[in-house]
């Protein structure tokens, strides 16, 4: 029998049987005999063989595989290809495999008297061969801050332990492009993301950078922004035989160091952690060999600053979404490990408000993976800049413990451009509607994600759009609706408070959309993750935005319900099946009794309808709320039936 495993492999790779069907290849394999196969099917059943062990799901052992099927074809078809060639094979493995070479770690040095020692060092290794040092070049690139890779062109690893990595062809089936030239097979770089793209597009979806590489490789299906930023060619492989690069001999290095270094530092738009120099010469290169750990011929000098001390300018306000007004810090541009620095955040306004942000403070930012820093320490305080109005709207501004908001929810710009802006970032299924198309639509009166959906090209051509940019416009907001996207992602691009896209998917992950508004702060607290306190602004939140949401709903999305089920084991008797507990249980509380049922698979309703399976009776239940069950041919059961059923 092919195993599961085997299944989502031959799937996977969309082989196609075309020569046997899947029931005689598990007869061939069982009987481990080749004689009385055709050419075609025994090829067919090689590939087969051969795919699934790649895979790390072989169907026959090794032996059987070489001395039996291989040896029939060999004796069959001596010259046959498939005995002579190692086919291409897709990846799908998250076994490790040895890279083709070793990717060994750079030697670092944090000062220059670093770099001299190796200088040095170098030096005594070319006297031994003779070669005249004073003429001999070095080469110095930038050291890219990504995540390392192998491409030897068929097979795409990551660096691993260095000797042996983990397949993820699959990022260049998504279609991550080579920087440079663009060629395949080019060895060992870094995948990347462009610091400005990252900036503009990337900033409010993913921490920091590293967070984003590392999603670009997962298995899981692509997140929409990283497919965007691969589609975009902001993120990219960085090979590093394509890095530019500055030559020059060891007086040069000595001479010119600290604005080689800066420079070298500002030359791409990815994230670098240093500047690495390296010797040319192959024969050099080869007498100063390697450790363990790094090649001899080559060093990272990294600039020590883990954190600096910068002067802060001005504070500006910045009105979000939800009305909160937050504090960023313009700096006077700094180096920090690698970037140019030139604003920080604080945490709010109260911070700027006790610590005394304003301009002429000085600060000390600490390296970070934060495109924009967090303000942690102030080391001379000034007069804190706090502003008294909304920077948008005019309104005043109120505090809220540590928080300035403006309250002009209904009328303030800024509030209402995020919140269209942040409907169709979230979606992430359409184009054109960017930060300018909306601050345009809401200029001439547009002011909410409804209104958007109510446009006309008449209209858009009337407030000055293109007849072509009108037309497209209307185009994505009917296929916003068409195409298919989880419910919880539409439910997070409503923004509203404490539900994040995180907090949508666990919530829909136990109840159906159409019920969430129905739902108490005793439902949400069942589940996983949500504290009282959130589940009770959860159902207050949902409240405000019911109206709203509503609306929208109804012009009809495409909507892909979220499994409610999926972690349940499948054997589960209550999978799939909706269940309302009622009374006072025997057995342990009713919460508890929830919980299990939702890990058991079963969407948990806190009300009978035409639509639950189960009414799970404890004791004191009232008898109309039975009848009312039995007449909606609910199965109605006592809390010990319940616990026979899943035992
Ligand atoms: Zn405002």
């Amino acid at each position: 029998m092919l195993t599961d495993a085997q299944y989502d492999l031959l799937r996977q790779t969309a082989f196609q049987l075309d020569n046997l069907s899947v029931e005689q290849l598990e007869n061939i394999a069982g009987l481990a005999d080749a004689g009385g196969l055709s050419d075609a099917q025994l090829l067919e059943f090689l590939q087969v063989a051969n795919l699934l062990y790649r895979g790390g799901q072989p169907l026959i052992s090794d032996a059987v595989y070489d001395t039996v099927f291989l040896a029939e074809l060999q004796r069959r078809q001596p010259r046959h290809p498939f005995l002579h060639t190692v086919e291409p094979e897709p990846a799908w493995t998250l076994k490790t495999l040895p890279l083709p070479e070793k990717m060994l770690s750079t030697e670092k040095a944090y000062s220059q008297d670093g770099i001299e020692k190796w200088l040095a060092r170098v030096q005594k290794a070319a006297g031994e061969l003779n070669l005249d040092f004073a003429r001999l070049v070095f080469k110095a690139t930038p050291k890219l801050d990504g995540y390392a890779a192998f491409d030897d062109g068929r097979v795409f690893y990551t660096r691993g332990d260095g000797s042996k990595g983990t397949d993820i062809s699959r990022v260049f089936e998504r279609g991550l492009s080579v920087a440079g030239n663009g060629a395949r097979g080019q060895g060992a770089g870094e995948i990347v993301v462009s610091r400005r793209y990252f900036q503009d597009h990337l900033a409010g979806v993913f921490e920091n950078t590293r967070n984003f590489q590392a999603s670009i490789i997962k298995e899981k299906e692509l997140e929409a922004h990283a497919l965007a930023a691969i589609q975009a060619k902001a993120a990219v492989f960085f090979p590093f035989a394509q890095l530019p690069s500055w030559q020059g001999t060891a007086a040069q290095i000595r001479a010119e160091f600290d604005t080689l270094v800066t420079e070298i530092y500002g030359w791409l738009d990815y994230d670098v952690d240093g500047v690495v120099f390296e010797v040319i010469d192959a024969s050099l290169k080869q007498a100063l060999g390697a450790t363990r750990h790094h090649h001899r011929w080559q060093i990272a000098f990294k600039t020590n600053a883990l954190s600096v001390k910068v002067k802060v300018l001005g504070v500006t306000p910045q009105t979000s979404r939800s009305g909160r007004v937050n504090p960023v810090a313009e700096l006077e541009p700094t180096q920090l490990s690698g970037a140019l620095i030139a604003r920080a955040t604080a945490h709010h306004y109260g911070m700027v408000k006790n610590l005394g942000i304003g301009p002429g403070t000085l600060i000390e930012l600490t390296r970070s993976g934060l495109v924009i820093p967090k303000i942690e320490r102030v080391l001379k305080a000034q007069t804190p800049q706090i502003p008294e109005r909304c920077p948008s709207c005019g309104s005043h501004l109120v505090w809220d413990s540590d928080y300035l908001y403006c309250l002009n929810k209904t009328k303030c710009p800024a509030q209402i451009e995020h919140t269209i802006e942040h409907f169709f970032r979230t979606l992430a299924n359409v184009d054109g509607f960017g930060q300018k198309t909306i601050e345009k639509l809401h200029a001439e009166g547009i002011d909410s994600v409804y209104a958007v959906y109510q446009l006309t090209t008449t209209r858009l051509i009337a407030m000055g759009f293109g007849e072509k940019t009108a037309q497209n416009l209307i185009d994505q907001l009917q296929r916003s609706r068409s195409v298919a996207i989880e419910d919880w992602r539409f439910l997070g691009a409503f923004g509203i408070y404490r539900m994040g896209l995180g907090n949508c998917e666990r919530l829909l992950r136990h109840y159906r959309l159409r019920d969430i508004f129905s739902l108490t702060v005793d439902d949400i607290v069942t589940i996983e993750g949500f504290a009282e306190k959130t589940a009770a602004a959860v159902v207050e939140c949902l409240a405000q935005a019911q109206a709203d949401f509503k609306r929208i709903f109804q012009l009809g999305f495409n909507l892909i319900p979220t499994d409610t089920s999926n972690d349940a084991p499948d054997d589960s008797p209550i999978k799939g099946k909706t269940i309302v507990f009622t009374g006072t249980m025997a057995q342990g509380s009713r919460d508890a009794m929830k919980k299990e049922a939702k890990r058991l698979g079963a969407i948990v309703s806190a009300s009978v309808t035409g639509k639950t399976d189960f009414l799970v009776t404890g004791e004191k239940v009232g008898a109309t709320k039975v009848v009312d069950a039995r007449d909606k041919s609910v199965k109605v059961i006592t809390e010990a039936q319940y616990r026979d059923l899943i035992s």
